[in-house]
């Protein structure tokens, strides 16, 4: 009982029996009592223990002091107007803790007690506390607020602007963003209630470059990716962040006391951060307030990915608009069905067509390929579906007028549901006629030159006899490398006019039945008696008759083993093969030379083509495997290599025994 008494003699409520003191005590509340005019008579040990003050200083003043100075106000007039009328009292205000120096949150209650006159002879009164409560609604609200802002413009910039000031003062008493530009950290905004502070504080930090590789602060949160909490900011943290006695001093006089910093991340990359820091208001940030900075960095991510790719996408459609619009290149959209759904300008002018053709749905794109690229056009089709595009290939298109118009095209596969095709079409009318301008000159100047040096041979033939008759070896021997060369450069006239045969289509056999194997051997002995130091090497034989164009196959074998001889300057070992298939014959031709890398492989059979890596070594036209190629096909075979650059190559074709005209 003595403790009871000494509570009541603390307390002032002698009177009040020690069962109400008990239960006030284990109340979770602030509990207190005072008389009609509010002065106090009573509190519970938590009201004490929480203000920090003695039953001397347990006075109105002291209560309206530890209210907090922005509730005070409407505090103080609510009470007053209880007083007066003997009302309930019950307002939410933020109430200092005399030990922490925080405010938190209390939701107050206050009822009076009176006589049998109905006069009010005391307030009985509590304090629940409802801060944590007051964070989770406060954090709701401004999650909710801050989320649509942020989904409210593609701006990113203008709305983190907005989120920094709704942050303040409902999280912090400071707020800011900074992103990474440049690896540097760039202040995109900053909040505070008072502008003028604002505008300090964006001069400061346009002058202060931050070090990127300190280890604590903004720095470390941008390398670890992981929030920074300080709920309390203390002397020393201040000492070791400060750069310099100025800058310690600025800090100092700031008034920091609580600070967190959250990443702002996006696909694992922490691109800025957001940092909340409370001074005047003397808030203590708590593990709550910590997880909705968390939640606000999570959201402002979001919210610049996608006002990022919304920007990607613009400009890639800005992009894509510019060459739509340009005549340079057509376009068109088609589907399976047929339809051109769309084309631009400059397709329309390709095939003759008007903008009034296309929206009356009389462009179809089958109907625009003649019947010669038909397949081509059913095998391009196939790809696209299969692999989502088609690499740029060339054929002609039918214009309105019935002529035709030579392209090359490349199309994607844009959706795989509605099988919507984008098409680009590039006119190579004026190629074409270049390419034609160029055949023609190679047959006309091969059949000009051919003339003369028919003479000069007839000349040489002559004199080769005279020299025998004279007997002169020295002279001979010079008449014999003349020879040689009217060879090599008949060889090579017979070569381009063999060019302008296939390009006009005048390329024709003569077929016969002959062994393949006595033609081989022919020449074989041929090649390596002007290549003797070469071994080459063959392993089968075969008896086999075949029907085909003996002098155009003669040019063929020659072709890949004089090839596989100058394209194999160190290893000197070829292998001729020879295999009899079921209906065809297979040939092949290797060699342990430079190889062809990957990517040539499908070029080396085109007209002209030479590859980069022998242009400067080995000489050449780059046509021998085109006509090599032409002779093969005209015969109804294949022909295809398989090599590796470095390794060396072998050279395949297979020809057909029989000629189907013939058989
Ligand atoms: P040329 O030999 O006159 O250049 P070809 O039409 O016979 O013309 O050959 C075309 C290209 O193919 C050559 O320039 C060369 O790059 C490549 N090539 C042909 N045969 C071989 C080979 N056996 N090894 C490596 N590259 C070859």
């Amino acid at each position: 009982m003595a403790k009871t008494h000494t509570a009541q003699a603390q307390s002032g409520l002698a009177h009040i029996s020690g069962d109400f003191e008990l239960f006030a005590d284990a109340l979770p509340l602030l509990v207190w009592v005072s008389d009609a005019d509010g002065k106090y008579e009573y509190g519970n040990s938590h009201w004490f223990h929480y203000l920090d003050i003695s039953k001397e200083k347990n006075t109105r003043q002291q209560w309206s002091n530890s209210i907090h100075t922005a509730d005070r106000e409407k505090v103080t007039q609510l009470w007053n107007h209880s007083v007066l009328t003997g009302e309930p009292f019950e307002t939410e205000y933020r109430f200092l803790n005399g030990k922490t120096g925080e405010y938190r949150w209390f939701l107050a209650r206050a009822k009076a007690s009176r006589n049998n006159k109905g006069k009010v002879t005391k307030w009985f009164g509590s304090l629940t506390d409802i801060h944590e409560q007051k964070n989770i609604l406060d954090s709701q609200t401004f999650l909710a607020e801050a989320s649509k802002i942020l989904s409210s413009s593609l701006n990113y910039v203008e709305t983190l602007n907005q989120i920094t000031s709704v942050a303040v003062p409902h999280i912090a008493d400071w707020c800011s963003v900074e992103l990474l530009e440049s690896g540097q950290l760039i202040q995109i905004s900053v909040a505070h209630k008072d502008p003028d502070k604002v505008q300090w504080a964006k001069k400061l930090s346009k002058k202060r470059v931050i070090d990127m590789s300190s280890e604590i602060g903004m720095p470390q949160v941008i390398r670890t990716g992981k929030s920074i909490f300080y709920p309390i900011v203390t002397n020393e943290m201040i000492e070791k962040a400060a750069k310099n006695k100025t800058e310690l001093k600025l800090i100092k006089s700031l008034g920091f006391s609580s600070a967190m910093i959250v990443p702002i991340t996006i696909e694992g990359k922490t691109i800025g951060v957001i940092q909340f820091v409370t001074t005047e208001s003397k808030k203590r940030f708590d593990q709550f307030n910590l997880y909705t900075a968390e939640e606000l960095g999570r959201r402002a991510a979001l919210a610049i990915q996608n006002a990022q790719l919304y920007e990607n996408a613009q400009r890639k459609e800005k992009q894509f608009r510019a060459l739509y619009e340009s005549n340079i290149i057509g376009v068109l959209y088609t589907n399976l069905e047929g339809q051109v759904s769309d084309a631009n300008e400059a397709f329309l002018q390709m095939i003759g067509y008007t903008k009034e053709d296309l929206e009356a749905g009389r462009i179809r794109w089958d109907r625009l390929t003649p019947a010669e690229y038909q397949t081509e056009s059913k095998q391009a089709l196939r790809e696209i579906l299969s692999e989502g595009a088609v690499t740029p290939w060339e054929k002609e298109y039918i214009k309105k007028d019935g002529s035709q118009v030579p392209v090359i095209i490349g199309s994607v596969l844009l959706n795989k549901n509605t099988n919507q095709i984008l098409t680009f079409v590039l006119d190579i009318t004026e190629r074409k006629k270049l390419e034609q301008r160029k055949d023609e000159f190679i047959s006309i100047a091969s059949h000009e030159l051919k003339t003369p040096l028919t003479s000069i041979k007839g000349y040489v033939q002559i004199l080769e006899r005279i020299v025998q008759q004279m007997g002169d070896e020295k002279l001979n021997s010079y008449i014999q490398k003349t020879n040689t060369y009217i060879d090599r450069l008949n060889s090579l006239i017979v070569d381009l006019l063999d060019v302008s045969k296939i390009q006009s289509g005048k390329l024709s056999l003569d077929v016969s039945s002959f062994k393949v194997q006595a033609l081989l051997d022919e020449v074989l002995e041929g090649v390596q008696q002007t290549n003797s130091s070469y071994n080459i090497i063959q392993p089968s034989h075969t008896d086999t008759m075949i029907q085909g164009d003996k002098h155009r196959l003669e040019q063929v074998f020659t072709n890949l083993l004089t090839n596989a001889i100058k394209y194999s300057p160190r290893n000197k070992k070829i292998i001729l093969s020879v295999e009899k298939l079921e209906n065809d014959i297979q040939v092949s031709v290797q060699d342990f030379g430079i190889g062809i890398s990957k990517k040539e492989q499908s070029k080396v059979f085109d007209r002209f083509y030479r590859s980069d890596s022998v242009a400067k070594r080995f000489s050449g036209l780059g046509i021998g495997l085109y006509i090599s190629y032409e002779i093969v096909e005209r015969h109804g075979g294949k022909m295809w290599v398989e090599s590796v650059a470095g390794k060396g190559s072998t050279f395949f074709f297979s020809l057909p025994i029989k000629q189907k005209a013939l058989s």
